[in-house]
């Protein structure tokens, strides 16, 4: 798959990193290396790449995690990235138990039904993100809480008293 410079920059927005592309446009000149999320992936020549899990695991900084999503959003693979978020989820609720996030994502893998494997990965995340969050998660408004097993779930925190004026 190509990439224009244009695309590439989109893609990176998202990071800290696009700064550096907007104001270094040498940065597009390097054949290996390009800046994908916090990690490093191959590239290659002509901007190109890689279509297969192994290639980019094989560089410095780059696990199963970001291959995953290399596959999962710029080729549409029904593979799902197991990120913190994913793993702390997987392993919370009961919805797949695991040591390693490559426990968590054979778990994922066999419990997900085939149409919805594509975009689990992008749920998943943005229900770790902004409703089961890492420190406190806000049970009290998720909507899956009747087929999650945290035995501790978070009751609503009581609302304050409105001031009264004198
Ligand atoms: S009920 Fe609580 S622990 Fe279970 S998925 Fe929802 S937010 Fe997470």
């Amino acid at each position: 798959m190509a990439y224009s410079t244009h695309e590439i920059e989109a893609l990176v927005q998202p990071t800290r990193f696009h700064r550096v592309l907007y104001t270094d446009p040498e940065i597009f000149d390097l054949e290996m290396e390009r800046i994908w999320g916090s990690s490093w992936i191959y590239i290659g020549h002509e901007s190109q790449v890689p279509r297969d899990r192994a290639a980019p695991e094989a560089l410095p900084g780059v696990g199963p995690t970001t291959a995953n999503v290399v596959l999962n959003v710029a080729f549409g693979e029904p593979v799902i990235a197991v990120d913190t978020h994913i793993f702390r989820l997987g392993n919370r609720t009961g919805l797949a138990p695991g040591k390693t996030p490559l426990d968590v994502e054979r778990k994922l893998n066999e419990i997900t039904p085939a149409k919805w494997k594509l975009h689990a990965h992008h749920w998943l995340i943005l229900h770790g993100r902004y409703v089961c969050k890492a420190r406190t998660p806000e049970c009290w408004r998720c909507r899956v809480a009747d087929l999650c097993s945290y035995r501790k779930k978070t009751p609503e925190p009581a609302r304050k008293a409105p001031v009264r004026k004198e």
